[in-house]
């Protein structure tokens, strides 16, 4: 990959991150003590679906950052836009619209047609 494309999809992937880690917080401790002052079982129960939200979101989000971090060591260690599977360069394009992919689109699209196959 060009150098210059390098360090597009690092400002990039960094700027995301930073975006993320600005997000909404991550904080049960506090949703727990909040539904323990609840006493009506309705109100408990519609708090622990949103807990439950929160957690998925935040898991969602954590899994994400870890994507981009990854992404990111990628780039500084040399092995960004390389597909795992087959070794080749994952088409530029194609890292436009997901950075943190790391297969070629041949090789995703077969793993997805195994995932299929497979009823998952
Ligand atoms: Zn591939």
């Amino acid at each position: 990959m060009k150098k210059k494309d390098l360090k597009y999809f690092k400002e990039h992937l960094q700027k995301w991150l930073t975006e993320l880690s600005q997000g909404d917080d991550c904080n049960f401790e506090n949703l727990v003590a909040t539904e323990e002052q609840l006493p009506d079982l309705v109100d408990r129960a519609s708090q622990t679906v949103e807990r439950n939200y929160a957690e998925h979101f935040c898991n969602r989000k954590n899994l994400l950052g870890r994507k981009i971090e990854k992404a990111l060591q990628d780039i500084e260690d040399g092995t960004y836009g390389i597909c795992e599977q087959c070794g080749d360069d994952i088409a530029i394009e194609r890292l436009k619209a997901r950075p943190v992919t790391r297969y070629c689109i041949d090789c995703k699209t077969s793993m997805e047609r195994v995932e299929r196959a497979v009823g998952r």
